[in-house]
């Protein structure tokens, strides 16, 4: 009777806290508990007084509001107050700044597999955006050649700067009343694609005025004066914009710039104005040795109240400065490495400028931190993963083509296990990178703005960009290390330091910003608990907290289940193999909520100053994101069976590295008794997760030297050079478009050679012994002559007259400068 009773209690627990019952549902299933086992007589009345009084009377004070506040609430908030954190205005405006979208799924532990199905991940832009791509943007590619543009020009050849102006690729974002194109997110993403694996100096040109720009900034917070002004000069190319946010001595830490103004009186245009004083110096300004008009924040003070506001220190501001304004000093270049986009200081010593150029006008004086806050995460979800991808693509094409052609020990080098491990890792993340692009690209449609999972996606995919390349490298070999026009990989890896560096350095995004933003963004209640106890709201904060507590119960009954029954009783969207992988990610994501909750309430604010650990409960989300990316792409590129293997090394290698990041966690959480039991709730049987095989890893890489297929299609946003002969791409191309004809022959070629059974020292003397004995039809002859040409030329690399190459200059790749360089001039 005892034993069946504990057995009841026990499951009703369970059950209860696994459906997440309300308040008054446990106090309800209480009383009927206790009640039933004294009318079936497994309980005196003894027995029901205790339960009444152990049991009731907390569920009674609990369930009564008034009680609950005055009795727990009120000390708790007391507490609370103690313990949280000061928040400053610019932390707050960005933690404010932006939307959360799936990911806030993802950190609740319970995620609705049919949003995520919902969102349109179109495999096809609107007719005039794909129009563009197939015209305009097609025509730029041809003009591109990186190479020359790094080692010879250090700039986009002119006519290339003519036609990205007249062609409106700097107005992508601007709405079309003004002349914009007002493409879409996956449009404005899939022209930075298409140009990034041509060239990507002409990437980031063409992607900085469409992500953080004045033109954004204006659209959304201009003044009607000043969108009619600006807009129309931005769109048709007469303006190119810039913004200067950084400086020599901020960069992560922006808000704390010590650029400032100061509201004064002045003369502009002959006449006395309010206006203000800037004193700046910036650096690393993409665009700004060849811009006309600079985006400038600064700091602003009004002591004489100018402004006529109450305030006198306003904090950020932004203002649009035209770049020959008297006082800017503007026009010297840095030289990034391996890149020749435009890129160099600004800076002003009190220079003058009327307070209507604040963006917005004088109203949004103080309001910079927060648009740049919201236009940064919109700009971060789209450019930076542009590029990313489009390197995944180059990654993915050109080292499945070199793998296929590339032979040593007779074999194309592809065949090798070894190689193959660092092709399957570009593989999938090629697959990976497109579909973590398109479903991001999927959030800016809907009009979110992504502040969380900007941040993801930058992070994890130039993070990939960085491995792809690196394996590509070593894949490459010597040929990708000899700088020249058939080096198609070379500024990729060169460029891999800028996209890890620029819009939110990459150390700082991962520690800071994934977790630090969603923690707080993404829980359905912790930031009602701040802002109850910053508005002293003891009523709000009650109600929040109560709701907290039954939350966290709820994903620790689901946690520990789901870790049972490894992940089986979990929802599954869909039937087949990959329902097994939507189950394991509810598993994790409802331990991943169980997890911070408690990470917060032990750490409180200490767990931002715990970067280590909070980077990893932000990698179990990133994680969770990306994979979910990929089975949403493999869904709608219609579940096809070639697209298996990636999709398997993608989920297997996502799911292992959850794991080892809680694992991570664990191991050094400072509570040592909670990160034990959590262990055991999270992982009951151990580590379950193993990581993708060898074998699915080799059907990846083979997978990438096959014509066609998915090959083509993963790849299908990049630009190939197809049937120019002028190009390497082209000619590799044209390499793979023969190779499956070409290779059976080549292979029984090169086993008569090792075989000593053709005479000859060339290749075209043992052809032709070859075809004298018989081996090979005059047509097998021909087939393997046209191959072999091409094959070899492939495999070339380039070289340069001495004379042309001793004379270093300034921004060759591993060269000196003949120019004396000047450093930042002035402290603002
Ligand atoms: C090629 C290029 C183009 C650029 N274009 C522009 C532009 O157009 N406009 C503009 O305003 N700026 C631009 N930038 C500046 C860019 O945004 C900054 O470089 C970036 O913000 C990082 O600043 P920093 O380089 O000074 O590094 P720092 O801020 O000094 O950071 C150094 C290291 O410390 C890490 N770090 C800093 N704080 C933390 C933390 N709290 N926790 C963990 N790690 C931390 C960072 O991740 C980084 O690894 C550009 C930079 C480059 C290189």
């Amino acid at each position: 009777m005892l034993g069946m009773a504990v057995l009841i209690a026990l499951l009703g627990l369970v059950a209860l806290a696994w459906y997440g019952a309300p308040l008054w549902g446990w106090t309800a299933a209480v009383a009927v508990y206790f009640l039933g086992l004294f009318a079936v007589g497994g309980i005196e009345t003894l027995g029901l007084t205790v339960a009444a009084v152990l049991l009731g009377v907390p569920l009674l004070v609990l369930n009564i509001r008034a009680l609950r506040r005055a009795l727990i609430s009120q000390r708790l908030f007391t507490t609370f107050k103690q313990v949280l954190p000061p928040m400053s205005d610019t932390e707050r405006e960005a933690l404010e700044a932006g939307d959360t979208w799936w990911e806030a799924d993802l950190f609740q532990g319970r995620p609705d597999w049919s949003k995520l199905a919902g969102y349109e991940m179109p495999s096809e832009l609107p007719e005039r955006e794909q129009r563009f791509l197939d015209n305009e943007v097609e025509t730029l590619c041809r003009m591109l050649d990186e190479d020359d543009i790094v080692r010879n020009r250090r700039d986009l050849p002119p006519e290339a700067w003519e036609y990205i102006k007249k062609e409106g690729f700097f107005s992508l974002i601007l709405p079309q009343q003004y002349g914009g194109r007002d493409f879409s997110t996956a449009g404005q993403s899939a022209v930075v694609t298409k140009i990034a694996t041509r060239s990507i100096s002409a990437a980031v040109t063409v992607m900085v005025p469409n992500s953080l720009g004045p033109g954004e900034l204006l659209i959304k917070y201009g003044t009607q004066a000043q969108k009619d002004y600006w807009l129309p000069r931005l769109a048709d190319g007469r303006e190119v914009p810039c913004f200067a946010l950084t400086g020599p001595d901020v960069g992560s830490d922006a808000a704390s710039m010590p650029d400032y103004g100061v509201v004064c009186k002045g003369e502009h245009d002959g006449k006395e104005v309010v206006g203000i004083r800037v004193n700046f110096s910036k650096r690393y300004i993409t665009l700004s040795s060849v811009a006309t008009v600079v985006g400038l924040a600064f700091k602003l003070h009004d002591p004489d109240r100018l402004l006529g506001g109450d305030e006198t220190d306003y904090g950020i501001t932004c203002a649009l400065v035209p770049a020959d304004h008297p006082g800017v000093v503007i026009g010297d270049r840095h030289l990034p490495m391996g890149l020749a986009f435009q890129n160099g200081p600004v800076e002003g010593k009190d220079v003058f400028i009327p307070a209507d150029w604040i963006i917005g006008g004088p109203q949004m004086a103080g309001k910079g931190w927060r648009m740049l806050m919201e236009c940064l995460s919109v700009g971060r979800a789209i450019s930076l993963p542009a590029l990313a991808a489009a390197a995944g693509q180059v990654c993915y094409r050109m080292t499945g083509a070199y793998s296929r052609i590339r032979r040593q020990f007779r074999l194309p080098i592809g065949r090798f296990e070894g190689v193959q491990e660092g092709m399957a890792r570009i593989g999938a993340n090629a697959y990976k990178l497109e579909a973590t692009r398109r479903l991001t690209c999927a959030a800016g449609d809907m009009g979110i703005k992504p502040s969380v999972i900007s941040a993801i996606a930058k992070y994890h995919m130039t993070e990939m960009m960085r491995v792809s390349v690196n394996d590509a490298m070593d894949i490459h070999g010597g040929r990708a290390i000899i700088w020249g026009p058939r080096n198609y990989l070379g500024y990729a890896y060169q460029a891999v330091p800028v996209g890890i560096t620029v819009e939110g350095a990459n150390i700082l995004t991962r520690n800071l910003m994934v977790f630090g933003q969603g923690a707080i963004r993404c829980h359905p209640y912790v930031f009602q608990e701040m802002e109850a106890v910053r508005d002293d709201d003891l009523a709000a904060f009650d109600r929040a907290f109560f709701a907290h507590a039954g939350y966290t119960i709820n994903r620790g009954a689901r946690a520990l289940l789901l870790g049972l029954s490894g992940g089986r009783l979990a929802s599954a969207p869909v039937s087949g193999w990959t329902g097994r992988y939507y189950q394991q990610l509810e598993r994790m994501s409802s331990a991943l909520a169980l997890v911070s909750d408690l990470a917060m309430a032990t750490l409180g604010g200490e767990l931002k100053r715990k970067e280590r650990l909070s980077a990893r409960l932000g990698d179990v989300l990133s994680h969770l994101y990306l994979a979910t990316a990929v089975l949403k792409y493999y869904q709608e590129l219609g579940e096809r069976e070639e697209d298996r293997a990636y999709v398997e090394w993608v989920l297997e290698d996502e799911l292992y590295r959850i794991q080892e990041a809680f694992y991570g966690f664990f191991d050094n959480m400072p509570a040592r008794p909670l990160a034990l039991l959590l262990r055991r709730v999270v992982f009951p049987w151990g580590r379950v997760y193993r990581g993708p095989s060898d074998r699915t890893g080799r059907k990846v890489a083979e997978s990438m030297m096959e014509v066609g297929g998915a090959r083509q299609r993963l790849t299908a946003g990049g630009y190939w050079a197809v049937d120019r002969a002028d190009d390497i791409t082209g000619r590799m191309e044209a390499a793979m478009a023969q190779v499956d004809e070409a290779e059976p022959l080549y292979d029984r070629f090169l086993k008569l050679v090792a075989k000593g059974q053709v005479e000859g020292h060339t290749f075209e003397e043992r052809l032709e012994a070859a075809v004298n004995a018989g081996h090979f039809s005059a047509r097998e002859a021909d087939i393997l002559r046209r191959f072999e040409a091409v094959r070899y030329d492939v495999v070339l690399t380039d070289a340069f007259p001495p004379q042309t190459v001793t004379e270093p200059q300034a921004g060759d790749p591993g060269g000196g400068s003949t120019a004396e360089a000047s450093a930042q001039s002035t402290a603002a």
